[in-house]
């Protein structure tokens, strides 16, 4: 089976966004006061969140990835993640979250069937970490990074980078690779929120490059067939890899392989689009192939194409939280 839009491009790839709720309150996401949260009743529950992934990998999707909000926190996740793993047809089951709670879950979220999980880490400087994410939990994140290590859960971590406040650290996160094997990637800030001076965070992908660049020699690795948007490096000798992804500066979407779940049930084909279409009527009346008829309808209208870089951006603020990132 093999699902595609109306450009050509093969989707294979779904992010289920499981709940708005966060344990940090990170300053490129969220208002510090937070978001307005859905109710409970609006948030998809666990089998309906199956009713899509089995409709979606009966239509081709090969890979899902669990986020949110903070995917760790939701009640049940480990028994759904189990039952999401057991998809026949499905090849892939990641996880992301920021790595608070991993101390005590990583060896169940092995056991339950997750195969990787994405780590959100943006300063390894107490005092920077706080600030981003507006609490004080560095600690507790770099020991379920360790944890996840020490069950053997193969592991990704994400750095936003931020000018003026988080890119002089790029030399340290990189260094990581040298030390651990696992993969840093390094994303441009993106203007969800459309904060009015957003363009002065921005630190290209090139920029990046350039500035490891100066500093260690890097050389490419191939990236497998269902590899994300990352354009991956190695430091010669280092046992884990280095991503830049370029949503801003890069040739983004002419790549795009996914489509998003939002925690109450609505598909969205891009992430810089409000074009929303929601499930829930659907899932209420249960009946999977209208799931997969509809998830069809929806994919191949996906659009070409962001208007990050345009000046009429046709998308209001929003929080990943919401969208899941
Ligand atoms: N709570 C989980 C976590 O922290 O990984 C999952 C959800 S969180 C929204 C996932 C990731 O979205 C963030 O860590 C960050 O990498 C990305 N993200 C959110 N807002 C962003 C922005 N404005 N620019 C770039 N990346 C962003």
């Amino acid at each position: 089976m093999f699902l595609a839009d109306n450009f050509g491009r093969k989707i294979n790839y779904l992010r289920l966004s499981i709940t708005d709720r966060c344990n940090m309150r990170c300053v490129y996401c969220m208002p510090a006061d937070g978001i307005n949260k859905l109710g409970h009743a609006e948030i998809l529950n666990y089998e309906q969140f199956l009713l899509i992934a089995e409709a979606a990998v009966s239509l081709g999707i090969e890979k899902i990835r669990v986020t949110g909000g903070e995917p760790l926190v939701r009640t049940g996740v480990l028994g759904f993640l189990e039952r999401l793993a057991k998809i026949s047809g499905l090849k892939q089951l990641v996880l992301t979250t920021n790595g608070v709670l991993l101390p005590e879950m990583a060896q169940a979220l092995k056991d339950a069937g997750v195969q990787r999980l994405n780590i959100s880490l943006d300063s390894l400087q107490p005092e920077m970490f706080a600030r981003l994410t507006r609490r004080n939990l560095l600690s507790e994140v770099l020991s379920g990074i360790a944890a996840a290590e020490k069950v053997g859960l193969p592991y990704k971590i994400n750095m936003v980078v931020m000018r003026g406040l988080n890119d002089n650290e790029l030399l340290d996160f990189a260094r990581l690779t040298q030390e651990h094997n696992c993969t840093v990637r390094f994303i441009e800030y993106m203007p969800t929120m459309k904060d009015k001076d957003w363009r002065s965070l921005v630190v290209s992908s090139q920029e990046v490059l350039q500035r490891l660049h100066d500093h260690y020699r890097l050389h490419p690795v191939d990236r497998g067939a269902m590899a994300g948007p990352a354009e991956e490096f190695a430091i010669a000798g280092a046992q884990g890899q280095i991503g830049v992804i370029a949503p801003l500066s890069g040739h983004f979407c002419q790549d795009c392989n996914r489509i998003r779940i939002t925690s109450s049930g609505a598909v969205r084909t891009c992430l810089f689009s409000d074009h929303e279409f929601d499930l829930k009527p659907l899932l209420i009346a249960g009946n999977i192939d209208n799931i997969a008829s509809e998830l069809q309808r929806q994919v191949n209208d996906k659009p070409a194409c962001h208007t990050l870089n345009s000046n009429s951006s046709g998308y209001s603020p929003f929080s990943m939280a919401q969208i899941g990132g």
